[in-house]
């Protein structure tokens, strides 16, 4: 997840009542994951807090990488390294028929020189997990640890994709591009992301959830006057965003378009750059502001003044949840924590982005936040902030819903 805003997500600040958990799941193998989940989390715990003292940057996740092929190999996984730069991807077959479905994690933190306030700090100097990617890397072994323990009666298959560079916002096309479901396709992949939610909620979008990123870059040329056509242009792109820069701060319903113009670039005679990045979460906003966007360039062309476009969509993907897959992730959610646990989200925050769009653009996907605050104890789980603090306890809860999640599309024929 990248850029986060000063401020924290309106939506967290409605704090939520704790959630009851003590529901106890109908499905076997739910029940039989549940209880092997309990008797490794204090293995799980452990993993994850080596892999929060030694966070590993975007593109360099060896040891973080081999820990994880490490573990799945010892579980029984076919384990593919090296994918995409430092990913790993593993498959687990079960013994009886049915899809193949995929859980995506990611692997890697973030430059940070402020103080890890946890007794398990960082040892590696400027580097921290505050994005959470410890976590997200823990529930996919967690889920690993689940899947491998009910195999013989397991229907289908389960693919595990640790992701490298997700902060970098490469890391989920460089997977793609090196053939990341070689092993096998799956028909559904699913996400989470930690999110100063209270501990034992995940947050649920039925569509857009992360905005993506537009990249636009308008030139002018000719011996007219430039700097006026420069000038109204900028004006016009302005126009195009529906909400300011200071509203980008909180959370915003998704249908919002923000405008960041770049600082103007060095000039030449007779020819001028303007580059913008727009961030969309919604299909319509992204089309519509195209289409203004290249009519405000035609505008302000005129003898003299030429102008050419280049308008480059989704250059970071952004995430837009598949709507039959988070209502039936969402039901699976709530039939193994609880209906509480479920937090419905209408809104979305601008500043973040997030990589996952690339997978779902092949595979239809669905991720849901889960929630690593803990409000009694004073830990706020906001991505990037200096002071992240997540609630070990939520690879359990992350564990337990994502485990009924996949197992609930692993059994549907469609
Ligand atoms: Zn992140």
């Amino acid at each position: 997840m990248r850029r986060p805003p000063p401020s924290l997500y309106a939506f967290c600040l409605p704090l939520l009542a704790a959630p009851v958990l003590a529901q106890a799941p109908a499905d076997p193998l739910v029940t039989r994951m549940a209880s092997v989940l309990e008797a490794s989390m204090p293995e799980l715990i452990a993993f994850r807090r080596d892999l929060h003292q030694h966070p590993e940057l975007s593109g360099a996740e060896t040891r973080t990488a081999a820990r994880v092929a490490e573990r799945l190999r010892v579980l029984g996984f076919e384990v593919r390294t090296g994918v995409g730069g430092q990913g790993v991807v593993a498959l687990l077959r079960g013994t009886r028929p049915g899809p193949v479905v995929a859980f995506r994690a990611d692997l890697d933190a973030v430059r940070s020189d402020e103080p890890d306030p946890v007794p398990f700090a960082s040892l590696t100097p400027g580097v921290r997990h505050i994005c959470g990617h410890d976590i997200h890397t823990t529930v996919g072994v967690a889920l690993a640890t689940a899947f491998a323990a009910v195999r013989s009666a397991l229907p289908g298959a389960v693919l595990l994709v640790f992701q490298p560079a997700e902060e970098r916002a490469t890391g989920a096309r460089a997977m793609l591009a090196d053939d990341v479901f070689s092993l096998a396709r799956p028909v559904a992949i699913y996400a989470v992301h930690t999110a100063p939610l209270e501990v034992g909620t995940l947050g649920v979008a039925h569509g857009p959830l992360l905005a993506g990123r537009d990249r636009v870059s308008v030139t002018l040329e000719g011996e007219g006057d430039l700097d006026a056509a420069l000038a109204a242009l900028a004006d016009a792109l302005r126009r195009i965003g529906t909400i300011t820069p200071a509203e980008a701060r909180g959370t915003v319903p998704p249908d919002f378009v923000l405008v960041d113009l770049a600082p103007p670039q060095a000039e030449a005679a007779g020819h001028r750059e303007l580059m913008a990045t727009l961030s969309i979460a919604s299909r319509t906003a992204r089309a519509a502001a195209r289409r203004q966007v290249e009519a405000a360039a035609r505008r302000v062309e005129r003898p003299g003044v030429r102008v050419s476009v280049s308008y480059r969509e989704r250059v970071i993907a952004g995430v837009t949840n598949d709507s039959l897959l988070t209502s039936r992730g969402e039901q699976a959610i709530a039939r193994s924590l609880g209906a509480a646990a479920v937090v419905p989200l209408g809104v979305v925050s601008p500043r973040f982005s997030e990589d996952f769009g690339s997978f779902q653009e092949i595979v239809p996907g669905a991720m849901f936040l889960l929630g690593v605050s803990n409000r009694e104890r004073g830990w706020v789980g906001m991505p990037h902030s200096a002071g992240y603090v997540a609630d070990e306890a939520a690879i359990r809860h992350g564990g337990l819903a994502l485990a009924a999640v996949l197992l609930d599309r692993l059994r549907r024929a469609d």
